[in-house]
């Protein structure tokens, strides 16, 4: 977890001492990290350890960590609902009326529980009347849009911003490079560092996966079939259609840009960064050839999934592909 960790701290030694709450408010901006603090604090209680954050490793630290303890539930949004459910609520009560199965408390983590509506009615009669093992955790950006009598019954943990350099840290830890860069544009909140380099490993993916095309362009068939040979050869069906599937996505996109540059008109490219290469693929091959490997390419997307035979698939890509030994990337 990055920052919070005195409050975690604080919440441990009280839970050592017993001193459990029935019914916590994680509040603070989103991004900040309410929903981690809340598994941590799970972990803190269902941990044999009394250590803050739970100790990481044992069964029922892991189960919380990938969302499968029986203990601790998620009630959050449906799908596309604008609402937690008023019947969400209900079963949620059900439960938290049933003893532990494997832990000391049921836990609940209600986010955002400024999305209940009618459920706070519901959510009302379990806070007066909490069973004994039951904790519940309601996290919100607007504690203001909580009822009075829900808000009153809260204690409340307000998650302050993270310094800067405390977030820069963590990141660098994970490997993420230019980890300062995100931290500063996070402004605190280590939620929106995390998508910030994700979304720029994403980036990274991409420019690989773009360089791949132009490569295999620039190469005879010797190493495209080793190539083919190599991507049908993960075992794992479905890791092997995705690395298929983010390839040929990208790769239509370059090749729709190649086709309509080698017809003339190129106003408005779906790739701008690859301008160049676009443009010299389209001055090296036919607009008919392209136009061909760019349909062959929406094909085999489609039948991908249908379990078509991966390693056919690629082969016939491989040899269908335009040769362009002058568009190899830099
Ligand atoms: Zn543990």
């Amino acid at each position: 977890m990055i920052g919070h960790r005195r409050l975690l701290d604080r919440l441990a030694a009280r839970a050592a001492r017993d001193e459990v709450a029935h019914a916590y408010g994680i509040f603070g901006p989103r991004g900040i990290g309410k929903r981690t603090v809340a598994l941590r604090l799970a972990q803190t209680l269902e941990c044999g350890t009394h250590e803050a954050g739970g100790c990481g490793t044992c069964l029922s630290c892991r189960k919380i960590e990938r969302g499968v303890h029986p203990d601790v539930r998620l009630v959050t949004r449906a799908g596309d609902r604008k609402l937690i459910g008023i019947e969400q609520i209900r079963e949620m009560r059900e439960d938290l009326a049933l003893r532990p199965l494997e832990g000391r408390w049921r836990v609940v983590i209600l986010d955002d529980a400024s999305e209940l509506d009618q459920g706070q009615d519901a959510l009302l009669k379990t806070l007066e009347e909490p069973p004994s093992h039951a904790v519940l955790l309601l996290l919100t950006t607007t504690p203001a849009a909580l009822h009075e009598t829900i808000l009153s019954r809260l204690q409340p943990l307000t998650l302050r911003l993270v310094p800067p350099a405390e977030i820069e840290e963590a990141l660098a830890a994970r490997g993420i490079r230019e980890a300062g860069r995100f931290a500063a544009a996070s402004a605190g909140r280590p939620g929106v560092a995390l998508a910030l380099a994700s979304g720029d490993a994403l980036r990274a993916e991409r420019e690989r996966v773009e360089a791949e095309l132009y490569r295999l362009v620039a190469s005879g068939l010797t190493d495209r079939f080793a190539w083919a040979a190599d991507l049908a050869d993960e075992s794992d069906p479905r890791r092997r259609a995705e690395a298929i599937d983010v390839r040929l996505m990208h790769w239509s996109e370059l090749l729709r840009d190649a086709t309509v540059a080698a017809r003339g008109d190129l106003a408005r490219p779906l790739r701008p960064t690859r301008r160049a290469e676009t443009d010299r693929l389209a001055s090296s091959v036919s607009a008919s050839d392209l136009l061909g490997a760019t349909l062959l390419v929406e094909r085999l997307r489609r039948d991908l999934a249908f379990n078509a035979n991966a390693r056919a698939m690629l082969e016939l890509f491989a040899l269908r592909l335009p040769y362009a030994p002058g568009v190899r990337p830099a």
